[in-house]
């Protein structure tokens, strides 16, 4: 097997469309490494890119943020513009694993392990983050959703890598939220997560939602019957019944040990009242 550590994006993106067979971007390594435990798995070429310049730093434009795609998980929650901003994206991100694991994971591995339950993906697709996708051809710019298409795959072509997580500037009166249910306090695998990203106006109707699943279906569920169950609401009663009801709805899991079919669309329906309450709260809404 070979080891790169290029000082380039164009490096790496070379060495990865240049490779034979089984070649793999190495970021957090806190999935790929477990899963080069198994005899199963080959790798021939492993591309580290924690050395390319400026992929371990977050930056706030005039449009937003971007996070670099060797940025670790707890770096994200010492940025308090970030966390500002985005909250739930940081939450959903500083529950992964442990404080060791977040010392070394990242978002991006994160999205681009696929795993259904991951943590930070339904919170980054109700923020409507997007991807800077660099490849032998270029580099552009396509929304997180459309990169997981089903368990352990993405959409990325060969040589394309993920340069940074590209978050709008929230709108004035947003609030995000993430919540997961876990039977052990922590160190799990969500059995269900939720992301929710709301806007107000200044009397505290909501004037735009994205409500996310993660855990129950190959990929996260963006559920716009339920955001449209409390826009034009002050999250009242009937609205927040309607919302729990569309996430239930559509909520297609698996039933395994973790977690029953019916239990799993139940939860998905009260942790989505419960976040959309938190971002609510968020947002500036009483
Ligand atoms: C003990 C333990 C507990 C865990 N708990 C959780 C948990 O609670 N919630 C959760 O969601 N996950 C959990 N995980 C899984 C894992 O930690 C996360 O998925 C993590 O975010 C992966 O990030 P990484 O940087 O370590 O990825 P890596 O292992 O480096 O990479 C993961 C995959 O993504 C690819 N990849 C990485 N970066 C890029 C890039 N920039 N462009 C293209 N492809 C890329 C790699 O090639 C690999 O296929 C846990 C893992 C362990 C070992």
């Amino acid at each position: 097997m070979r080891y790169e550590r290029p000082d380039t994006i164009e490096e790496a993106t070379a060495l990865l469309a240049g490779a034979e067979a089984n070649a793999f971007v190495l970021a957090g390594g806190t999935d790929l490494l477990v899963r080069m435990q198994s005899d199963a798995f080959e790798a021939d070429l492993l591309v580290d890119i924690k050395a390319i310049s400026g992929i371990d730093a977050v930056s706030e434009t005039d449009d937003g943020f971007i996070i670099g795609a060797a940025v670790p998980s707890a770096a994200l929650s010492e940025d308090a513009a970030l966390v500002a901003a985005w909250p739930g994206v940081v939450e959903a991100a500083n529950l992964i694993g442990s404080t060791q694991i977040q010392g070394r994971c990242t978002i991006v591995g994160n999205l681009c392990n696929a795993s259904p339950a991951a943590d930070s993906v339904p919170a980054l697709v109700a923020a409507e983050a997007q991807v800077r996708v660099a490849g032998p051809s270029g580099t552009r710019d396509i929304p997180v959703i459309d990169i997981p298409t089903g368990p352990g795959k993405t959409s990325l072509a060969k040589g394309e890598i993920i340069e940074a997580v590209v978050l709008p500037k929230p709108p004035p009166m947003s609030g995000d939220a993430y919540l997961r249910f876990i039977p052990r306090t922590e160190m799990d695998i969500a059995v269900v997560g939720v992301g929710v990203n709301l806007t107000l106006d200044e009397g505290g109707t909501v004037t735009a939602a994205r409500i996310a699943l993660g855990a129950v279906g190959p990929t996260v569920v963006l559920v716009d019957k339920a955001a449209d169950a409390i826009i034009g609401s002050k999250l009242e009663d009937a609205a927040l019944d309607a919302l729990a009801a569309a996430c239930s709805d559509a909520s297609n899991p698996i039933d395994d040990k973790r977690g029953t079919v019916a239990f799993r669309k139940q939860v998905a329906g009260v942790l989505a009242r419960r976040a959309t309450q938190t971002a609510y709260a968020r947002a500036g809404g009483k």
